[in-house]
Formats: C-alpha cells, structure tokens, sequence
C-alpha cells in the first residue's frame, strides 16, 4: 500500500512527539502538540482559501507557543474573553487583527477590548450592540445569524445567532448608534462533514447583505465561522473540496458583489498536531460472559477528552509500552473509560475498539488527533486529578 502525503507528514510528526516523551518522560496524562504541524494546517488553509481573512478560534488550543506561531504567520484571532485578547496581544497579534467573536458579553469586556484596541465585534442581540455602541463607540460590528448545521458533528444549537431579518434591524441600529456594520457572521457546526454545508448559511447572509446594501449600507463583509474539519478515526473530504463549494457558494448566493470574507478555523488548524498520552491504571472484566475488558486510562472526560461526550469525536488509538508501539494483534474489544469517580466518566463504549490482549497497567494509550478541544477544556482539578498539561515540540 501507498501512503499519501498525510501519512508521512503525520509519520515525521509523531516521531518528533515520539522523541520528546523518550527524553522528557512527562508525567501523564498530558498533550504534545506539534509546531510544524499547526504551521503546516494553517498554511494549507490559507492556500485553501486565498483571499479570505483567517481567524484562528484561539479557544481550540490556546497553548501560548501555537498563538505565537500563528501571529508569526501572519494569522489574526477569533478570540472570546479579555483573557483571550490578553494572550493574542502578548504573543504578538497586533489589535487589529483580533475579532471579539463572542456575542455574549460584558460591558464591561467590551470596555476592556476597546481600551486594548480592539475593534472588530461579532454580536446578535439588541442589548449586546448598544453596549458595543456604548463602550466601543465607532467599532466594527458583524450580526451573527442563526443557521441549520446539519452535517456538522457538534451542532451549534440555537444558542447564537438571531434570525436574519433580525439581524438586518440590529445592523441599521449599529448605524444609527455610531457603530460600522461590517456584514454578517456564522457557525454552521464544529467538525462539519458535509463541504456543502455552508451553503443555505452563505444564502440567508448573502440576503441580508444584498438587501442592506440596497437600501444603501454599504455592507462588505461575510464570516464564515469555524467547522473546518480534522481527521479523526474517521477522514473527512480533502480541505480543496470545502474550498470549492464554499467558493461557488459565495458566487453563487452574492452574484456580482463580491464580499471580504473570514473564516475563523480551530480544530482543522490544531487538532492533527496533538497526541494525548495516558496511562493504563486498570483492566478489568465485569463479567465471565461479557468478551469486552474495561480499560481505565488516567485521562478521562475531565482531563480533556471532553469531546468523547456522546462519543462524537473517535480519536485513533496507539498502545504502547515503554515507547514501542505494542504489535496491533492479537488484540480485542474494549470499553474504554476514565480515572473519576464520575458515571458519565465513559470515553467509548458503543464505538469499536480493539487494544492488544496483553495490555497492563503502566502501558500507554496515544490518542491522536487530539491538538482541538482538549487541554483547554480539561477541569482544574475534578477528584484531584490536575489539569491536561501541554508540551510543544519544534
Ligand atoms: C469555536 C468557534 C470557532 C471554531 O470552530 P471550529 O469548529 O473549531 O473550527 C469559530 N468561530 C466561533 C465564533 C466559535 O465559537
């Protein structure tokens, strides 16, 4: 068999992670993130999409060196609290360059965003654009609407957005308060799966653009949001096929006017570059009859593996023993499960998994893919047990 191009990147940067565990020999559970990896997604995206402004959703890993990395490439920021803006700016985004995504927000952020020069605000209620209006008086504003994400394995819901027509009245009051109204944002889901799925999102946008600018606000701006896929257990279709349909989309949906367009990417920029090493505490049966055995790794729900919630997200599994992959048969299924005391604390227990028939505690289970959504969603300290540490390696 041949292996493509992503095997072999993936190949080189599972070896530099491979060699900084060897050496360094952290405590586990923790990330490894690889540098040229986050650098390699992030260029290939922007190859992907030239002439779009990409934003990166600092919330999917906000590990100080990928924020720095990104600055340096020249990457703005898709950020959601002062802590946010605080982390862009000292890691060398410039305040122009940052959109304060988050549409819930205090006043008071507002005011702290504005003093620290950012101007650029994604909003999609009335009350939250007259506090922009108030405390970052002439400032930016993108009206986020409320989309279907079908396709999309993490559905944003209904809890952002406004309906368009909505958005239309809050972009003309932005105008009458002083604001700048830039256009209109969305999400149409995280890890979406469909290239398509973007497509009655860009059409509702492109309404509201159309019209208001008609009635002679000169409207510029479409943001795409996140939902960028990675590749997980399962690939998702090659990046140059979202490209294409979102490109004809946009074609498609705005006709003559061509729009200035964002995307704000966090998991197809970060999650290829992580693994997540955790250790085995215990292998258990529950049963003579039942075939499955219970592996118990030190990283769980808590720890970062959030995302396993519903298991949505099916990380590819590597078990190891004293840094050799342990050979793939024989092997059997497996429930896999975290160290807490909590119920819920259940990574995988519907997906098929197989991990080899002689594992033990004190080997290790590498989750890859797990750069997005991880460390920055790990608790501080549920049961004792600290929070995901990362590691960064060049
Ligand atoms: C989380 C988030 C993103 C990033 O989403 P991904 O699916 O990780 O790309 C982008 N924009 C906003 C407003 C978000 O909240």
């Amino acid at each position: 068999m041949t292996k493509s191009f992503a095997d072999h990147r993936l190949d080189e940067a599972t070896a530099r992670i491979r060699h900084f565990l060897d050496r360094d020999r952290p405590d586990t559970p923790c990330l490894v993130i690889d540098l040229p990896t986050v650098r390699e997604r992030f260029t290939a995206i922007r190859a992907a999409l030239p002439r779009v402004g990409v934003f990166y959703a600092v919330k999917a890993n906000p590990a100080p060196e990928v924020v720095e990395l990104l600055a340096a490439e020249g990457s703005s920021f898709d950020v959601a609290s002062p802590a946010e803006i605080d982390l862009c700016l000292a890691r060398g985004a410039a305040p122009g360059a940052i959109s304060y995504s988050n549409p819930i927000k205090k006043a008071r952020d507002i005011a702290y965003a504005h003093e620290r020069g950012v101007r650029l605000f994604v909003s999609d209620s009335e009350q939250d654009v007259r506090a922009i209006a108030a405390h970052a008086p002439g400032a930016s504003v993108l009206l986020r609407i409320l989309v279907n994400s079908k396709g999309s394995t993490y559905p944003f819901g209904k809890k952002f957005g406004c309906a368009p027509e909505m958005a239309a009245d809050l972009l003309r009051l932005s105008h009458e308060l002083g604001l700048v109204p830039l256009g209109v944002a969305f999400h149409a889901g995280s890890q979406q799966l469909d290239p398509h799925g973007w497509d009655g999102a860009i059409a509702d946008a492109a309404g509201v653009v159309l019209k208001l600018r008609a009635e002679g606000l000169p409207l510029t701006t479409l943001n795409l949001g996140g939902g960028l896929p990675a590749g997980y257990l399962e690939q998702p279709p090659p990046l140059a096929d979202y490209a294409a349909a979102i490109t004809a989309s946009i074609e498609r949906h705005f006709g003559d006017f061509s729009p200035e367009v964002m995307v704000e990417p966090g998991r197809a920029v970060v999650a290829e570059s992580g693994l997540l090493r955790s250790e085995v505490v215990l292998v258990s049966r529950k049963s003579y009859s039942d075939e499955r055995r219970w592996v118990y790794l030190d990283a769980g729900r808590y720890g970062g593996l959030a995302e396993t919630e519903g298991e949505a997200i099916a990380y590819p599994l590597v078990a190891c023993r004293d840094g050799v992959p342990l050979p793939e048969s024989p092997a059997g299924p497996v429930v896999l499960a975290g160290p807490t005391c909590d119920a819920d604390d259940v990574l995988y227990q519907h997906t098929r998994y197989e991990l080899p028939l002689d594992l033990r505690a004190g080997d290790h289970v590498d989750l890859l893919g797990a750069g997005a959504y991880t460390a920055s969603y790990s608790s501080v300290a549920f049961n004792g047990f600290p929070p995901l540490a990362t590691y960064c390696v060049r």
